[in-house]
């Protein structure tokens, strides 16, 4: 059966301006066509939405998400429950982050290799959930505790068994933490030692799995540049010739403010401040040194419309920073047939009410998910033909 959906605005993913009276055309998930209203020949039998006030945009990727924690709880208290407890919130947060029009997701590290299981289940037809790219094992030392994964790892060999543990499990990346977190008296202490960080790299390069190192500047952003990791995350604390190196090697930065700026500030650390500071002034500097920014919740779950508005306050235009979470966010996560509404590409669809180029706020009001072709969530009066749920797919 061919879907076509009509909508007021239609951005595209690739950085253009919004087509004005846009439609698109899927098949078998996959898109078939996309133009304008004008020039629209209905295929016979095909279903015909028409969303004359809404704007069409490719499927949300987050590209850096935890699938175990909210970052606006308690991180350490949500990691230490039982298995279950963290199983079902971890369903309960995809789901969000689906509805909110995230229809692909990296994730990146959680304990018990939750994130590489949930991610068969979603592509067995199981659960209905963002498609994700994983992680597996965080990779990080036992002596700087930041996080999300309970496993540690202190020198060469133990490095070794923890990146081989993940590739073993099926992870599509290798992530480790460079540095503490922002909100700790010294951001850019280095975690690991020159050496250990060799190791990482040699280990995830052997075995042909790109690297994102956890990152928030001094010597360890260093080595990682002069290792061209695939992405900085975070990276907070950059100096401005580190970006500059970033950008003329192509290495992706992935922002995750909203982590640092939706945080409860009533009774604020200094540190918390510094980071809210940085987080509020570095992507322009990002901006203007040419670095490919790629947004990232860090697990504020459902919150891309905060990340995309940040690169917008940075100096994106509107067009480029949904193409920042979009087309460039599938480049880097190798995913090339999503990310962009272009004909071949999956159907990863979102509708949301509104112009966004006129208020990129309307990215929080979205009222249409489809996902592989598939609608996966309808506010009411919209749908793609008949919502096919998982569990009646079982
Ligand atoms: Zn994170």
């Amino acid at each position: 059966m061919t879907t076509v959906i009509k909508a007021g605005w239609l951005i595209d993913g690739t950085g253009t301006s919004a087509i004005k009276d846009g439609y698109i055309t899927f098949t078998n998930g996959r898109i078939t066509d996309v133009g304008r209203s004008g020039q629209l020949n209905v295929p016979e039998g095909a279903v015909v939405i028409d969303l004359p006030q809404h704007t069409l945009l490719p499927g949300f990727i987050d590209a850096h998400s935890h699938v175990s924690i909210h970052t606006l709880g308690h991180e350490i208290a949500q990691v230490a429950r039982r298995e279950a407890e963290i199983t079902i919130d971890a369903l309960r947060w995809l789901r969000e982050d689906l509805n909110s029009g995230v229809t692909m997701m990296r994730v990146l590290g959680d304990p018990d290799f939750l994130d590489i299981r949930l991610n068969q289940a979603q592509r067995e037809g199981k659960i209905d959930i963002p498609r994700l790219k994983t992680a597996g094992n965080l990779v990080q030392s036992s002596h700087v505790s930041v996080s999300v994964s309970k496993s540690t790892c202190d020198g060469p060999d133990a490095i070794r068994q923890a990146v081989r543990a993940s590739i073993k499990a099926g992870c599509d990346w290798v992530k480790f933490y460079s540095t503490p977190a922002s909100r700790t008296p010294n951001p850019i202490l280095p975690i690991f030692s020159r050496g250990e960080v060799d190791v990482i790299f040699e280990e995830a390069r052997r075995a042909g799995r790109p690297v994102s190192a956890h990152c928030h500047g001094g010597p360890a952003a260093d080595w990682c540049i002069e290792h061209d990791v695939d992405s900085i995350e975070h990276g907070l604390f950059l100096e401005r010739r580190q970006m500059v190196e970033m950008a003329r090697r192509g290495i992706t930065l992935v922002p995750t403010t909203g982590v640092i700026l939706l945080q409860d500030s009533s009774n604020p650390s200094p540190f918390l401040l510094r980071a809210q500071e940085r987080a509020n002034n570095f992507l322009s500097m990002a901006k203007e040194e040419g670095v490919r920014c790629v947004p990232g919740t860090d697990a504020v779950h459902g919150r891309m419309d905060f990340e995309v508005q940040k690169l917008v306050d940075g100096g994106w235009t509107i067009p480029e920073a949904i193409a920042c979470m979009t087309g460039d966010a599938a480049r880097l996560l190798r995913e090339e047939d999503t990310g962009t509404l272009e004909r071949g590409r999956r159907a990863d669809i979102v509708a949301v009410r509104g112009n966004v180029m006129e208020d990129v706020a309307r990215l929080s009001s979205v009222d249409l998910v489809v996902q592989d072709g598939q609608q996966r969530f309808g506010s009411a009066g919209i749908g793609v033909g008949e919502r096919i749920s998982a569990a009646s797919r079982v």
